[in-house]
Formats: C-alpha cells, structure tokens, sequence
C-alpha cells in the first residue's frame, strides 16, 4: 500500500459504558488501559497505548505493517469495554495531508470500483484545527467526488470514511469491528464462578466478566468415581475464556467421596439440592480465601428441576454471598447461540461423565423444604465438609 508515504497504520479504540461513569470514569479508563497492555503482551510489539479525549490510541513501533497492527485489533477486540475498534491511519495534521490520507485509503476498494455511495464524517477533538468538520467534510468529500466520481448519500452511505482530529495527529478510517462492550474487568471486583463441563457456566462467566467481574474457576470433578475426563473440559473451557480478562485460575475439588455419603444420608429425591447446597457452601469457603465476593452460577429458571424458585431459594439460603445468575432470563437457544459466538460451544458439547451424574434420582424435588434440607446437613456435618473440601481444592493455572 502506498499509504505509508502518508501516515502509519494505528489502532483507535472507542470505549463503551465508561463514558458514563462521571467522577469514576478515570478509574475505568486506567482499568482499562492497563487491561489493554496485559492483553496486547503476547504479540511480543513495541506498542504504545495512550489514551486521548474519550478513545485510546494504540500506535505500532516504527515500520510496522498493515499485518501487525490487523493483529492487535483482533487482539483487543476481546477485550471488556470497548465498542469499536477501527484499524486506522495516523496522519499528519493538516488539511491537505488528510484529503490525500482520504483517496490513498479508498483507492483499492470495491466499494469504489462499482461506483458505491459515500460520506465523510469527520470530528473535531481539537479545535485549533484551521477547518472546522463540516468544512473538513466537504474538502475531502469533493476531493473523493472529483477523484472516483462516487455520489454522496449522507443517510446511508455503503462506504463511510472517518476523520477525528486529535491532539497530535489525525486518524483516519474506514471500517471497523465491534468489540465486546461492557465495562473492563476487575473493574466491579472478583467473583467465583461455579463451573461444570456444560453449556450454561461458561457463558455465565464471560457474561459476567462483561459486567467488570475478574473470575475464578471452581469445578467438582466425581473423582474418585469417575475419570479426569471433566477436570480436561473445565480446564480447557477455562483456557478459551481467559482471552477475555488473562490471569485466569481453575480449581478443581474431588466431590466424588461427599456425593456418596450424600446418597446414604438423605432422601433420594433431596440428593441433588442437597448436593448443590454442600457445593455452594463449599465455594463460597474457597470464595473467602481468594478474596472473591460474589459466586457466579449458569442456573436459568425453570432449566431443570434443579433450577425452580424454591430450588433457587434452597440454594440462596445456603450461603451468605450473594450468588449471581446471569443466564437466569434466558432460553436455551439463546444460551447455546452466545456459547457458540465466545467459541465454547463446542468444548461443552464433548462427552465426559460429570459427576452430577453420580447423582441422578427418578424423580428429583421440585420443591425443596428448607428444614429438610438442614437436616441432611447435620447429619452430614457440612460445615466441617465444606472446610474439608476447600482444603483439599487443587490449583490449575492457565
Ligand atoms: P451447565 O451447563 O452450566 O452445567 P446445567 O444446565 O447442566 O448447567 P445444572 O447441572 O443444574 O445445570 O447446574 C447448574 C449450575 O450449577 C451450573 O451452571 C454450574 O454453575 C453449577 N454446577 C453444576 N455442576 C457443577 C460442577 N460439577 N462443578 C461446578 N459447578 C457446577
Ligand atoms: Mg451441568
């Protein structure tokens, strides 16, 4: 591309909710840098991210190709807290530099060959610039007009080329890729995730991790009943997810012995509730140690006979934290849509022998009662079970 003979390519990030925050908006966006920086680490690039007036530039070391700098855009578009992100051009600043950025960059377009509608949009974060944007827009509109001969549509153009004025240069661009919105991560605090090999807590996860939340992984593998086979699926779910936040840790509990004094201790039809009680109860030690504040399960109501109202409401009582369903609102469909968009989907789908299995009766409770519940508890001893599993959580980091 002859492009360089104008400028350099660059990235320019729009960030997202942030810009509401007011008076915390400054914390965010250093949040977010930074999460920007940890992210960008493993291409091995001398970058550099500063953030302007409401975006944040990532400029490429010198000589840089297209190629890279295509690379960190892919990159970051994982990244929480960022709603666009346009592999840009940095110009220099002065009208008659971006009028020929604006040519150079469309002249190898389709868009241009079949003779597609255009507009130029451009904006103005320093208002020293000699030309104000509506005039910037005109110049180098008729400047593309003259040029390539392309009628202007200013409602809906097929081809929209962006001109921001900044402090120190010009960016320009045509397209962008949407990023992941929501806030940065580590931004609302640290949570525990309880995370089976199945569809549904993945997605819990990520979702939560879109709302600020850095995560940890708890799995109950049936070990020693069942093989390691879940423990391989949750760590490399875990794996697929950590391109969102980094840093991320999997810990895994051998359940199996507790299931079985669980099935020898209770009502048949309490099994499953009463396990998913002793797995809160047992998180949210693992919560306390990890200094997390909140557990995040996959539960969408009505999902299964695990997941109605009283069930929801055995499950809260068990535990002092308080426990957060993302997917509570969704269908399946919807579920199994976003499990395929974050690239988990088809990890979930591989067979393995979770260890809620162990623990299928032919009619499960419905309708949970409390006292019953408490019961089966003290005559297991949870509270002392709980401390006993935490102590006994292995460690997998990614
Ligand atoms: P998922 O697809 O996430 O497994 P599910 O539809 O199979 O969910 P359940 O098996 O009832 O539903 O589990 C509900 C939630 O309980 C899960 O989303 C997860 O957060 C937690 N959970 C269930 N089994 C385990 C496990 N073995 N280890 C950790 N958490 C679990
Ligand atoms: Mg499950």
């Amino acid at each position: 591309m002859t492009m360089s003979a104008l400028g350099e390519p660059c990235v320019l990030l729009k960030l997202g909710e942030i810009v509401l925050k007011g008076k915390n908006r400054e914390l965010f966006e250093r949040r977010l840098v930074s999460n920007i920086r940890d992210a960008l680490r493993q291409l091995d690039l001398k970058l550099d991210v500063r953030r302007r007036h409401g975006v944040v530039a990532i400029f490429m070391p010198p000589g840089a190709t297209v190629e890279q700098a295509e690379a960190v855009a892919q990159r970051v578009a994982d990244v929480p807290g960022l709603v666009w992100i346009h592999r840009a051009w940095r110009v220099a600043k002065d009208p008659d530099t971006v009028m020929k950025a604006g040519l150079e960059l469309l002249r190898d377009r389709d868009e241009v060959k079949r003779g597609a509608s255009f507009a130029v949009r451009s904006r103005r974060r320093d208002k020293r610039f000699p030309l104000r944007s509506n005039e910037l827009d005109r110049l180098v509109g008729g400047a593309i007009n003259d040029e390539y001969g392309l009628p202007v549509n200013l409602s809906r153009p097929e081809l929209t080329l962006s001109i921001e004025v900044d402090r120190d240069e010009v960016f320009v661009y045509t397209d962008g890729i949407p990023g992941q919105g929501g806030l940065p991560v580590g931004s609302s605090g640290r949570a525990l995730v309880l995370m089976s090999g199945g569809i549904d807590s993945p997605v819990a996860a990520y979702r939560m991790m879109r709302r600020g939340l850095h995560v940890d992984f708890l799995h109950f593998s049936g070990i020693p009943f069942t093989t390691s086979e879940s423990i391989y699926k949750a760590y490399a779910l875990v794996r697929k997810l950590d391109r969102f936040q980094g840093r991320s840790r999997l810990w895994v509990v051998p359940f199996g012995k507790a299931q079985q004094s669980i099935r020898t201790s209770g009502q048949d039809r309490l099994a499953v509730i009463a396990q998913r009680r002793l797995m809160l109860k047992t998180a949210e030690e693992v919560a306390h140690r990890i200094h997390a504040s909140a557990l995040v399960t996959g539960d969408a109501l009505g999902q299964v006979s695990s997941q109605t109202l009283a069930n929801i409401t055995a499950q809260d009582n068990a535990v002092d934290l308080p426990i957060l369903r993302p997917l509570v609102g969704w269908d399946k469909t919807e579920i199994m849509a976003e499990a395929r968009r974050i690239g988990t989907l088809e990890i979930s789908e591989l067979p393995d022998e979770d260890c809620c299995s162990l623990l299928a009766p032919k009619r499960a409770e419905t309708r949970a009662k409390i006292e019953d519940l408490k019961q089966i508890e003290r005559r297991l001893d949870a509270e002392e079970l709980c401390v006993q599993l935490a102590d006994s959580v292995q460690e997998y980091t990614i």
